[in-house]
């Protein structure tokens, strides 16, 4: 029997509210952790955006805010501007019959608007880090009577640099507040955040990749490297695609990628690191409203981006990581809707394929690269059905016309109708079926080799800890570490006004004695390594180098 959202003991204004939203049942994760968050637990929640993790946490902050106190209640943090808003968004819609005030408050704005509504009184505040802990170092926010905080998306925020000022953050709130951690992936530093913050945390964890998988049809298709992006386009042309989500590895890669779907006539657009913050929103917004079709997007630029009603997600590139295919193909199939995830794979890299299979426990089904006759008759099977709901519609006065003048010159009608099909398949011409050589296994071609496929920007020798392993990321060190006072945000801070980057495209930092190591992504590593002026972290002129 499935569990309802009045077995939950919600205020009937937040079971309202989630009914007039559409929600008829919990989701796993809501179902598990509401009752605790409720009884006052604090919680781990193992979980991906797509799992109704936010209303798992709001749902519980709506029902025991007190309204009108003057003071901030509860504290969600997150990793990025935009799933602020999300979040902030979401507690308006659940806390609709709720006389709640929250704010976000994110970095990039001007700090005014933010003190203003602060000052007014806020119930509860969604914010990204920095501009937390800057407002509380203003005395602006006052978290002393804060009752619940919330660590959304905590590994992001973990390789996004923010796990100091995150320290710095909590030890603001009370030590009875109830503290609720939201997390993919649990690596050491983040159990250790738990541990010393946390009073003994119940953990909920839905399967790893397992839960997020389990609806997706998934498939994959071998091909050679140099016939991916012929691949690709076959693919488009026999694909149910209403809109797609494109993962390629690097930047150059995504333009490349848009600009052939694009010639072929779909509207395609990338969601890359070189975009501004009011660039990347606006495409995200025409790609939210349906008029642009597929997004092309590198790992880095789509951290954090919740869309729905994805109809596929295509993995043009393999990742290196298992937990990065969850997170990209949970991106299709939310909300319980089934959702179609392509990964293309080189010969090399089967074996890859098969840790992801482990991974997730869930197999990936192999399918065949739709032929040129495939391609021919689905083009030709599509014309017929679009005729087929033309002819019974019958709304087509003025192209009657257009018939009845050309029978009345004497053609013949069956004449008349083939041209207007030649005519109608014009566009078909600006998408030639490319060609796809047959698939080269590596022994025989390298048998020398073994299997893991070499990665672009790493072909110096892997030494330990100087590698990213993130894909399409590049490990640089700085000459500065904890001896000098170096923190996350400096680095952040510095990359990113030197090389003209959103500081969310900062990958892992890792701050050792005397030097820090910091992942870039690979795309902006000429901006990032550009001599053109000095780099300075704490008045300090640093060097920059590859690790
Ligand atoms: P989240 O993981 O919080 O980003 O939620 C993913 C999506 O699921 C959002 O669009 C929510 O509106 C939606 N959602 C959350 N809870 C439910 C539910 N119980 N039933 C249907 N949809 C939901």
């Amino acid at each position: 029997m499935t569990t309802e959202f009045t077995q939950l003991n919600l205020h009937p204004q937040l079971i309202q509210a989630v009914t007039e939203l559409g929600y008829t049942a919990p989701m796993p994760v809501q179902e598990a952790i509401i009752p605790l968050m409720i009884e006052g637990r604090d919680v781990i929640g193992q979980a991906q955006t797509g799992t109704g993790k936010t209303a798992a946490f709001a749902l519980p902050i709506l029902q025991t805010i007190q309204p009108q106190q003057q003071v901030v209640q509860a504290l969600i943090v997150v990793p990025t501007r935009e799933l602020a808003l999300q979040v902030v968004e979401a507690i308006s819609d659940y806390g609709r019959y709720r006389p709640v005030r929250v704010l976000a408050v994110y970095g990039g704005q001007p700090y005014q608007p933010q003190i203003n509504r602060l000052r007014k009184g806020v119930d509860i505040v969604a914010g990204t880090p920095g501009r937390l802990l800057d407002l509380i170092q203003k005395h602006i926010l006052n978290l002393a009577e804060v009752r619940t905080v919330v660590l959304d998306e905590a590994d992001e925020m973990l390789s996004m640099g923010f796990i100091e000022d995150i320290n710095t953050i909590l030890s603001e709130t009370p030590s009875t507040r109830q503290t609720a951690l939201f997390s993919a992936t649990l690596p050491p530093q983040i159990r250790r955040l738990a541990d010393k913050y946390m009073c003994n945390p119940q953990a909920i964890t839905l399967g790893g990749g397992q839960a997020t998988v389990a609806m997706l049809d998934q498939r994959y298709c071998v091909v050679n490297q140099n016939d991916k992006l012929a691949a690709l386009t076959r693919m488009f042309e026999v694909e149910e695609i209403t809109s797609a989500l494109v993962f390629a590895r690097t930047r150059a890669g995504t333009s490349e990628l848009a600009n052939e779907l694009m010639t072929r006539g779909y509207s395609a657009e990338v969601l890359n690191g070189d975009l501004s913050q009011d660039a990347r929103e606006q495409t995200l917004q025409r790609f939210r409203e349906n008029k642009l079709q597929v997004l092309v997007a590198t790992d880095v630029a789509a951290r954090g981006l919740d869309i729905e009603d994805i109809s596929h997600v295509f993995n043009y590139d393999l990742p290196d990581d298992p937990e990065i295919y969850v997170h990209r193909v949970g991106r299709t199939g939310r909300a319980g809707k089934s959702g179609i995830a392509i990964t293309l794979i080189t010969p090399r890299e089967r074996r890859n394929l098969k840790q992801i299979e482990t991974f997730t426990r869930h197999k990936i089904n192999p399918m065949v690269l739709p032929s040129e006759e495939d391609i021919l008759n689905h083009r030709k099977d599509k014309l017929v059905k679009q005729m087929g709901i033309w002819l019974q519609r019958g709304r087509y006065r003025k192209e009657r016309e257009i018939v009845e003048a050309l029978l009345l010159e004497g053609h013949d009608a069956v004449e008349i109708a083939a041209a207007a099909l030649k005519v109608a398949r014009a566009d078909e011409k600006q998408r030639p079926i490319a060609p796809v050589g047959e698939v080269v296994e590596p022994a025989a071609r390298h048998p020398e080799r073994r299997a893991k496929p070499a990665r672009s920007g790493s072909s110096r020798p892997a030494v330990q800890g100087s590698v990213s392993h993130e894909a399409g990321m590049v490990r640089l060190m700085i000459n500065m570490g904890k001896h000098q006072g170096v923190r996350p945000g400096d680095i952040v801070g510095a990359i990113a006004s030197h090389a003209h980057i959103p500081g969310y495209t900062i990958g892992k930092i890792s701050i050792q004695d005397k030097h820090s190591l910091v992942d870039v992504p690979e795309e902006f590593l000429p901006q990032v390594l550009a001599k053109n002026k000095e780099v300075f972290i704490l008045k300090q002129s640093i060097q920059l180098v590859r690790a």
